[in-house]
């Protein structure tokens, strides 16, 4: 059909099936390399207490540069790293990566706490826990210096397990946070039966707080929740004071955004906590 359409006629903008195989497989292609070559480096976002605007421990988000000085977003990667499975070696050479900066930070006399993101892939993996020790021993690091934050997604996709290695991981001394939270299909049953440390107020929200009575009442009901469960709270995505003030007054505990700092390699980092004043 679509060749008796002429050749004139315009492409879909909708990718075919055939299309998106052969970009997943290009993708993939180009990340297994990517992973070889040292292409892959670990950027920090700065969390600050929203009462005294105090830097609290940072989040660890995964960064592709190409050789030739590119940036490609996680999200042009992270789902197809997903779909093959890559997402293993690339989340072992995240943590890794994130722990060898926690013994640098700590040799320094900081005890900085790195959030590191988990994928649903990763915490379905059957070694997943015993890989995590392994690395912790081999490089003498501790669990608490990290918070594992893991998307409402991927503990709804089979609540029983993730709550077994929920358990193994608290067990271990991490602490754990649930991403994006309200933007999965919340059951909120499952929030009483996991030890877990931290919500994660999904950054949708915070975007249209300001204006959005709808969103301001949900990111309200989360933060309250999360207090009567004796939760750590953090708004994500907070670009402005107008945002840190409703999100403060809401009862959230942490404020993560561009607004305090954008994500930045290990050397902006440090600058940043070197040169930072509580902004309000
Ligand atoms: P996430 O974990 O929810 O991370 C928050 C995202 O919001 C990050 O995007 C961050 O750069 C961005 N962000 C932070 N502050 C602001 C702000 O004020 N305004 C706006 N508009 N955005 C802000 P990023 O780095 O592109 O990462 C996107 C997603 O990719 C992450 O969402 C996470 O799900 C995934 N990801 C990133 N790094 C990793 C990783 O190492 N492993 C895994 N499995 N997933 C990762
Ligand atoms: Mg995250
Ligand atoms: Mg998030
Ligand atoms: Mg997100």
């Amino acid at each position: 059909a679509a060749k008796s359409a002429g050749k004139n006629r315009m492409r879909s903008f909708t990718p075919g099936l055939q299309d998106v195989v052969q970009l997943r497989h290009h993708v993939q292609s180009k990340l297994r390399r990517a992973m070889a070559d040292g292409e892959i480096q670990l950027n920090y976002q700065p969390k600050v207490d929203s009462i005294t605007r105090l830097p609290v421990g940072s989040e660890a988000l995964v960064r592709w540069q190409t050789s030739t000085g590119e940036f490609i977003p996680p999200c042009n990667f992270i789902p197809v790293a997903e779909q093959t499975g890559l997402i293993l070696p690339l989340g072992e050479i995240v943590f890794e990566q994130a722990v060898l900066q926690a013994c640098q930070w700590n040799g320094q006399g900081n005890s900085p706490l790195i959030a590191i993101n988990i994928s649903a892939h990763q915490l379905r993996h059957p070694r997943f826990v015993e890989q995590v020790l392994a690395t912790l021993e081999r490089t003498n690091s501790q669990a608490d210096w990290f918070e594992l934050e893991i998307t409402e997604y991927a503990v709804m996709e089979d609540v029983s397990y993730a709550v077994s290695v929920i358990n193994q991981l608290k067990q271990l001394g991490f602490r754990v946070a649930i991403d994006d939270f309200g933007t999965g299909y919340s059951s909120l049953s499952y929030l009483k039966s996991f030890p877990i440390d931290t919500l994660k107020i999904d950054l949708s929200f915070v975007r249209d707080v300001i204006w959005d009575s709808q969103s301001r009442a949900i990111v309200r009901s989360i933060a309250a929740l999360g207090k009567g469960l004796g939760l750590n709270v953090v708004a994500e995505g907070v670009e402005c004071e107008e945002q840190a003030d409703i999100l403060t007054e809401a009862g959230c505990d942490q404020l993560q955004g561009y607004y305090f700092g954008k994500p930045m390699n290990a050397a902006a980092y440090e600058q940043w906590l070197g040169t930072y004043r509580p902004i309000r």
